[in-house]
């Protein structure tokens, strides 16, 4: 979708960039696609981000260092911290609340016993009852019903609330950049609440300036919400911050593996699932399904356990080394492909077809095949390629800096396009969420009927 052929001309999409840095195109074989498209998404998204960087402290090169960048390494961190809230708040774009809660509601079903309507002290559906949320930024459950909310807890929901002794404890805060429930008067974006950022800011938290755009009614909390007020849109931001956020996701996504992090990639396999379903894979969509179920309870203990932190390998026992299950497999399968392959004709047929089962059932033989002796099939190149996360273009990085400095790719200015798009626009609504629900109802059934036929 961020790929057109159209878009060559059109500075700063990833056309454009693949041909201006000669990335070679991706039509190569798999594992060749795999490696280049990993350095072309490092070198984009690291490219990207310098660039923000940069303007966001109005630098002019990547060689300057900003004036308040400060000498502490710990403050150093802050400061580092602080710039990065600022892009993942500018690139960041769930799908819309309303759509999830249609999705959720339609997924309770009606007049079952077995409620699984995931809000909520009481898991039930309510239709037409008012969701409040609680103000904690780590809260497990997030929506609750108004009525459950004051029965609960004696307080008003419409304050800031609470929906219990460890939410209010914990000093997280839904609101403001700041994230921290730390009191004080605040400020409401005048888009309230479909504000693009974070609704309601500490007054203190806002800069002087802001302070005072403030008094005046209604205060935007940023380009993008004033820009959504205006119903003017700049799509080359749009196209910007789309690259941002995909390269971003993928990043952190290749992270958590490496780290073994078995909670991340559970994250990243839920948010999938919305994407899985507007691009209807029914086929992923259904299997993310029964693997997210499955940990959320559904499996026994043993097998949650497994599913959700055994699904890397490191082969090489070096840090940061791990390399996914299936990305393994499929780089094997690919290597067995060629090795068959290049020696047509001096393997038997009886060996050609033992090779094949093993790559079917890998994990007997893979240590001897692969790992030991002269690693004559020399997997280790692309196991280091693959783990290395930095980005190895760093000339290429400030040529970016340098080249695109000056078109504002993440300025906002109402009306431009990228020629090669129609006016690009990536926070989509869920299509259909009403059905993507029913289907994850009828899923989960179905699970329950092949446990009731196993016990
Ligand atoms: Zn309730
Ligand atoms: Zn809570
Ligand atoms: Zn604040
Ligand atoms: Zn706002």
């Amino acid at each position: 979708m961020l790929l057109s052929e159209k878009s060559e001309n059109d500075r700063g999409t990833l056309h454009h960039i693949v041909s201006k840095f000669h990335f070679k195109t991706f039509n190569n074989t798999a594992k060749d696609y795999f490696l280049n498209i990993w350095d072309f998404i490092t070198f984009v998204t690291t490219a990207y981000v310098t660039l923000f960087a940069v303007t966001d402290c109005g630098l002019d090169s990547v060689d300057k260092r900003p004036s308040d960048y400060p000498s502490q390494v710990s403050a150093q961190m802050d400061w580092l911290s602080e710039l990065a809230h600022r892009l993942v708040d500018l690139v960041w774009m769930p799908p819309r609340q309303e759509d999830i809660n249609t999705a959720a509601a339609a997924a309770a079903g009606d007049g079952e016993k077995k409620k699984i309507f995931p809000f909520c002290y009481c898991r039930e559906e309510k239709p037409g009852e008012q969701l409040v949320r609680c103000c904690s930024n780590l809260c497990p459950v997030i929506l609750f019903h108004e009525g459950c909310a004051r029965a609960q807890t004696q307080s008003d929901p419409h304050e800031d609330w609470f929906c219990g002794p460890d939410c209010s404890a914990d000093g997280t805060y839904v609101y403001c950049h700041c994230k921290e429930q730390k009191g004080g008067q605040m400020v409401q974006c005048g888009l309230m609440d479909k504000c693009r950022r974070h609704e309601w800011y500490h007054r203190d938290c806002l800069t002087t300036a802001e302070q005072t755009r403030a008094q005046q009614t209604p205060w935007f909390c940023s380009e993008s919400c004033s820009m959504a007020a205006d119903g003017e849109e700049d799509f080359v931001l749009n196209y910007t911050r789309a690259v941002v956020w995909e390269g971003l996701y993928h990043m952190a996504r290749r992270d958590a593996i490496q780290e073994g992090d078995g909670e991340a990639m559970t994250d990243f396999w839920r948010m999938d699932m919305v994407l899985l379903w507007s691009r209807q894979h029914l086929q992923l969509f259904s299997s993310s399904h029964q693997m997210i179920t499955g940990m959320e309870g559904f499996y026994p203990e043993r097998v949650r356990q497994d599913m959700k932190w055994n699904r890397v390998l490191n082969l090489q026992g070096t840090s940061g080394g791990n390399v996914s299950v299936d990305l393994l497999t499929e780089l094997m399968i690919n290597e067995f492909k060629g090795v068959i392959e290049f020696g047509k004709g001096s393997f038997t047929k009886q060996q050609v077809e033992q090779s094949a089962q093993l790559a079917g059932a890998q994990a007997k033989h893979l240590d001897r095949l692969f790992f030991t002796g002269g690693n004559p099939l020399n997997l280790s190149t692309y196991l280091s390629r693959l783990t290395s996360s930095s980005c190895s273009r760093t000339e290429d990085v400030s040529r970016f800096v340098d080249e695109f400095k000056k078109d504002e790719l993440f300025g906002f200015k109402p009306g431009r396009k990228h020629q090669g798009f129609d006016k690009f626009s990536y926070q989509q609504r869920v299509k259909n969420p009403k059905k993507m629900g029913r289907s994850m109802r009828s899923l989960s059934e179905e699970l329950d009927r092949r446990r009731d036929q196993i016990l």
